[in-house]
């Protein structure tokens, strides 16, 4: 039995885009008073998610309840840019790719998170916030296309497919002559993450029980595991904690997990005339040749661009903070798209990847009847989704054969000690960011 206050609770800042343009959420039903359940899961962004559903299909005659300190989809859940990404993707690297072994069975393990996905959003009638699209990526620079004939070498290796593209096409996709090659691969899902995550939790409504604003503010740990709240409690003999990097605001994973923001804009609506002068396709989501560049996406009137990484121990940002970057937002959205010439964003945000040294998940059983899955290494709408559903699976004794997978996979490295943290961190990210140059 062991008791872990929450050193800190999650608080977003900034309304996210994909939660902006969607319809205002139903009022939340905040935890209140004391509850009991079979299973408890604390945190509801894809991790959690999948967790509960996962859950519902394993034990469906027992009570499920989640409890998220914030809104469904007000976390990073709805705050990414919605890559559900089949293939290997180390953001750490110079080309994404890793060692042969390792990313043939990332590749298995994050298509069955996608099929996860897909068939949520087959039954939840979600269609229209997760469509598998592909992925381009984008080189703006010819050091960027070397980088990316490096992956398309590494993807033939693996055997997977893939289609060279030139400048014209891409320009013929994209609308902009900015890049000069690309590659697409077809694997990848793209989700509407607000609306995806906050469409799952609705779905799920009918066989599990959810708490939003509800913030966990301790943990006891026993035969009853119980967790306290802002304003009520509950408990339950087994626990998943689903909340990313703020397992270590509970104690777990203590000095093992990098906290990290990074930063999107969206565009206000284009208007008709606006969208002509853009040209190209209307929907379409861009990765660039350089992982420390910008992510760039179209979802129809609207474009989102995403960059910089930054380096928050503590676990938040703030409004100067996502204003400053978004003037950089500015900056390559204008390099890519000056027929738009001063067209202004309408949403600014940040958000919270959970990250370790070696790549590494947080996924196990952590004390008896306390699973976890988090820290998701930034690509956590498909993994979050396959550490999630295996973290059920591994708490009800299923024998799903990559639990095992999971479970002799590393656990994060303890991080360098401080000061060269709070030293080195900003400043690598800062020299990878700068060696991106235009494909920033
Ligand atoms: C701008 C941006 C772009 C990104 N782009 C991509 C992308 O394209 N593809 C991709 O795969 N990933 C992307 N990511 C990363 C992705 O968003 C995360 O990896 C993913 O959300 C992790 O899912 P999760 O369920 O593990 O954690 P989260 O989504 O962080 O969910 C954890 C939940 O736990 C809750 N919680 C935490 N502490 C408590 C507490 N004490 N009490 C109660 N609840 C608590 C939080 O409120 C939160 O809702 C991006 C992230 C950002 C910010």
């Amino acid at each position: 039995m062991s008791d872990h206050e929450a050193v800190r609770t999650p608080a977003d800042t900034s309304l996210s885009g994909w939660y902006g343009i969607l319809p205002p959420p139903k009022a939340p039903e905040v935890l209140r008073g004391r509850h009991k359940a079979d299973w408890l899961i604390v945190g509801a962004g894809f991790a959690g998610m999948a967790a509960a559903r996962r859950l519902s299909q394993l034990v469906p005659n027992e009570r499920i309840v989640v409890v998220d300190a914030q809104r469904v989809g007000w976390g990073a859940a709805g705050r990414n840019s919605g890559f559900m990404i089949d293939l290997p993707h180390e953001l750490g690297g110079e080309n994404y790719g890793g060692s042969q072994d390792h990313d043939r069975k990332r590749i298995r393990m994050n298509r069955a998170a996608i099929e996860f996905s897909a068939s949520a959003a087959d039954e939840y009638g979600l269609q229209g916030f997760f469509v598998r699209a592909g992925k381009f990526h984008g080189a703006a620079t010819d050091h960027g296309l070397t980088v990316l004939r490096d992956f398309e070498s590494h993807l033939t290796s693996l055997g997977e497919p893939f289609e060279r593209l030139d400048g014209p096409v891409l320009k013929k996709i994209t609308g902009t002559d900015f890049f000069v090659g690309g590659t697409f691969t077809p694997g990848t899902a793209m989700a509407q993450p607000a609306g995806l995550v906050r469409g799952i939790a609705e779905g799920l409504s009918s066989r599990v029980k959810i708490f939003e604003n509800s913030p966990v503010t301790s943990l006891q740990t026993g035969k009853l595991h119980t967790v306290t709240t802002t304003e009520g409690e509950i408990s339950a003999p087994r626990l998943i904690l689903t909340v990313n990097g703020h397992l270590e605001s509970f104690g777990f994973f203590k000095k093992r997990l990098l906290h990290v923001f990074t930063y999107a804009s969206m565009t206000r609506a284009l208007s008709k005339s606006e969208q002509a002068a853009l040209g190209g396709e209307p929907h379409w989501g861009l990765i660039p040749a350089d992982p420390m560049g910008s992510t760039i996406r179209r979802i129809g009137d609207r474009i989102v661009v995403r960059n910089t990484f930054t380096y928050n121990p503590d676990m938040s940002t703030n409004e100067k903070q996502v204003r400053r970057i978004g003037a950089v937002h500015d900056r390559s959205f204008r390099a890519r798209f000056p027929m738009l010439g001063q067209i202004p964003m309408e949403f600014r945000w940040g958000g919270h990847l959970c990250l370790s040294l070696n790549s590494a998940p947080a996924f196990g059983e952590v004390e008896e009847r306390v699973f976890v899955a988090g820290c998701c290494n930034g690509l956590g709408t498909v993994q979050g989704t396959l550490y999630g559903m295996l973290a059920a699976d591994l708490a009800a004794g299923s024998n799903h054969p990559m639990v095992a997978d999971a479970l002799n996979e590393p656990a994060p490295v303890r991080l360098y000690p401080e000061p060269l943290m709070s030293i080195g961190a900003p400043l690598k990210l800062w020299a990878m960011q700068k060696r991106a140059g235009r494909e920033f």
